[in-house]
């Protein structure tokens, strides 16, 4: 162990924020990944930046008085947040959940708050960071993990290490190009995965289909609302053995195993994680994108993955945010 290691204090608790676009987690995580004490509250995003700002200090100031801590006795605090997150600058230049931030510094009005070590990552590269750290992949050093939840998004593990690419925008799966002649994503581009696969795409297609009058069970679970169909009821009803939604998911299951095929031929990976909301639907998503992966990928790639589902539901990206900054702090 050098010197560093021990003076940096990479052993004490880290306070770490998931903040999403619905709401903001905080938790106090000790340096074994246990997590001590928790908050929840709304994000409440189009109250404006500084209302969320507010929040994310009343998050933090609940747990330190909880715990008893002082700002001086944690390892720091780390920030998990959906976007294009410039880690390096410690900005959030733009994200999808918190419209009207644009290369906001949070990471340094934290600094300047508590005065003590901070740090900022994308939400999916630090669950990738929490489901290899104590999640579905521990052991795992080359991981690949992919959330499919509203959007799609992901992060990469290579020899070990969160790969992030030159400027850490690296894994951003969702917007790899599955169909050239596809719709248009929110990205700008055409026939993105997340455009095809995400949940927000499962939905449209659901409420698209019954409104051209496609009998399904999914109407009587939203007691005809069919505007208010989320990817959540396809997914009821596709266990009910729906014949719609078992469609729909497959379609998306078929375009999610295109995408692994893609990942699995670049990177042959030991294993690909898969969390975010419609991981709940299981082996309906899962297992025909194992299958496609299985009759498309490069045999020996093929051979060499498992696809599996995330182990740390909604902990993932306050864990990973955590080990995001142990990580730092050794650097
Ligand atoms: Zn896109």
């Amino acid at each position: 162990m050098t010197a560093k290691m021990v003076t940096e204090g990479h052993e004490l608790p880290v306070l770490a924020i998931d903040l999403g676009g619905t709401k903001i987690i905080s938790a106090m995580v000790a340096a074994d990944n246990r997590v001590l004490a928790k908050d929840y509250r709304l994000t409440l995003a189009d109250e404006g930046r500084t209302a969320v700002i507010n929040r994310i200090f009343a998050g933090i100031d609940t747990l330190l008085g909880q715990t008893g801590s002082l700002p001086a006795q944690l390892g720091g605090i780390s920030v998990a947040a959906a976007g294009a997150i410039d880690s390096a600058r410690g900005l959030i230049t733009v994200s999808p959940n918190l419209p009207g931030w644009r290369d906001v510094p949070l990471r340094d009005i934290l600094r300047g708050k508590y005065g003590i070590d901070t740090f900022l990552i994308n939400d999916a590269n630090a669950a990738a960071l929490g489901e290899h750290g104590c999640g579905a992949g521990v052991g795992v050093n080359n991981l690949i993990y992919v959330t499919v939840s509203t959007g799609i998004g992901g992060g990469i593990i290579i020899d070990g290490k969160l790969y992030s690419g030159a400027c850490g925008s690296a894994g951003e799966i969702g917007h790899m190009t599955i169909d050239v002649n596809g719709p248009r994503c929110s990205c700008g581009n055409i026939g993105c995965l997340e455009v095809l696969a995400s949940g927000t795409a499962v939905a449209k297609e659901a409420i698209e289909r019954v409104s051209r009058g496609e009998s399904s069970s999914i109407t009587d679970i939203v007691e005809g609302k069919v505007a208010n169909i989320t990817a959540k009821e396809v997914g009821m009803a596709a266990q009910q053995g729906d014949a719609l939604a078992l469609d729909i998911i497959s379609k998306a299951a078929t375009y999610l195993g295109v995408g692994l095929v893609n990942l699995v031929n670049i990177f042959n990976p030991e294993m690909i994680v898969v969390g975010g909301g419609m991981s709940k639907m299981g082996d309906f998503l899962l297992e025909p994108a194992r299958q496609l992966v299985a009759g498309r990928a490069m045999p020996l790639s093929a051979g060499a993955v498992r696809i599996v589902k995330a182990e740390l539901g909604e902990d993932s990206g306050v864990l990973g945010a955590a080990i995001f900054a142990r990580q730092q702090k050794l650097v």
